[in-house]
């Protein structure tokens, strides 16, 4: 198999519960989609364990995880960002969420141990939580930890790739002033959401200059003028700072249906995302790919198809957009969701080539283009206004 998955139902704990629009079901009716597909045929699920208290720490505060693992039983305020509209608390919060941490762990321990060079933590990406405290609904940075342990089993150079709608500011800050970790986010305009960082002067540490890069896209950016800027700026510095595997973030809350943010990118978009990442991959990573879930908020119609395209890229088994939901599927979400009006296919329809920048500005993004490269690019010895580079 060309890449190993990591998926058990135990991480459907990670629940936040009632109206939380992170509701779990959207990775069960994933791997639902996959499966009946045939994406996971012959696939071994590999099962996470729950990180120990230690594996954590590398990334978060002892004092922060003691107050995740007292609040459902506290009678006060923890602080540490627990207990707000957007991470509240929940029985068994610690557990769940050190076995999210668990998950990404495993898929890192399959590369690093050379058994695969792609792995998918579909229940990770939980890029907002900082070192002592919770965020945008992440209460572990699953992706970090990872990230630390890797540096310390044979890696030297990481690049991590954030194309979640909202900016990866929990990994970008566990690595601000680290200069073996690369960090690119691609994100909606911090001034129009959540959680308000992530501007191209945001550029590392003085240890690290240049390492951390970062592309605001103005609301209602879509698919071409999405991957227009992706083009234009991440191969360039993957291929300079030469990273030994590429770790992806894979929110698809940048889908035009999504009803956190304002992007208008579509699931043919996001296909081709997953499938430039993984050539991206292959050309600067090693063929090194680790892949981890992230943000959507469309429950039923956008994350269950586009992860699903994300499980296929991985392994292979790239699915036309033209491929119709299978009535397994369908037949599922009738039942518990039978208000629901499903797409027929596993695209929307949507043409995703787009024009690449050429060194002007003229599309909506160039500007954001244009500010990414010059932030970063002489400090990797690029040139920030030729397109050649
Ligand atoms: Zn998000």
């Amino acid at each position: 198999m060309p890449a190993a998955v990591v998926w058990d139902s135990a991480l459907l704990g990670y629940d936040l519960g009632g109206e939380h629009p992170l509701n779990p079901i959207r990775l069960e009716l994933t791997v639902r989609l996959a499966a009946a597909l045939g994406v996971l045929d012959g696939v071994e699920l590999l099962v996470p364990e729950s990180a120990s208290e230690e594996e954590i720490q590398r990334v978060h505060d002892a004092g922060y995880i003691a107050a995740v693992r007292e609040a459902p039983m506290a009678g006060w305020d923890v602080g540490h960002g627990l207990g707000t509209p957007d991470n509240p608390i929940f029985e068994q919060m610690h557990e769940a969420s050190a076995m999210v941490v668990g998950s990404s762990l495993v898929a890192a321990g399959q590369i690093a141990s050379g058994a695969t060079k792609r792995a998918v933590s579909i229940a990770g990406g939980l890029h907002h939580a900082m070192r002592d405290r919770a965020a945008g609904f992440c209460v572990y940075n699953d992706t970090a930890v990872a990230i630390s342990w890797l540096l310390d089993n044979g890696f030297e150079r990481i690049a991590y790739l954030d194309t979640d709608v909202h900016h990866g500011d929990g990994v970008q800050a566990a690595f601000y002033d680290d200069p073996r970790v690369l960090t690119i986010s691609l994100h909606q305009n911090p001034l129009t959401l959540f959680p308000g960082t992530g501007f191209a002067d945001e550029t590392g540490g003085p240890n690290a200059q240049g390492t951390s890069v970062n592309i605001p896209l103005p609301p209602l950016t879509d698919d071409r003028g999405w991957l227009r800027a992706f083009h234009a700026v991440v191969p360039s510095l993957l291929e300079a700072f030469q990273p030994q595997l590429l770790v992806s973030q894979c929110g698809v809350d940048t889908h035009d249906e999504d009803p956190l943010a304002s992007l208008s990118l579509s699931v043919d978009g996001h296909r081709r995302i997953y499938q430039n990442v993984r050539d991206l991959a292959e050309r600067f990573a090693g063929g090194r790919w680790l892949a981890a879930g992230g943000g959507g908020y469309q429950l039923i119609r956008v994350v269950p198809r586009s992860w699903t395209h994300l499980l296929a890229t991985l392994l292979d088994r790239d699915l036309d957009p033209g491929v119709t939901l299978p009535h397994e599927w369908t037949g599922l979400i009738d039942r518990i969701a039978p208000n629901a009006e499903l797409p027929t296919a596993m695209g929307d329809g949507r043409d995703t080539d787009h024009d690449p920048w050429d060194g002007t500005v003229e599309h909506p993004v160039d500007v954001a283009v244009r500010d990414a490269r010059r932030a970063v690019f002489p400090l990797h010895g690029l040139d920030p206004d030729d397109p050649r580079d």
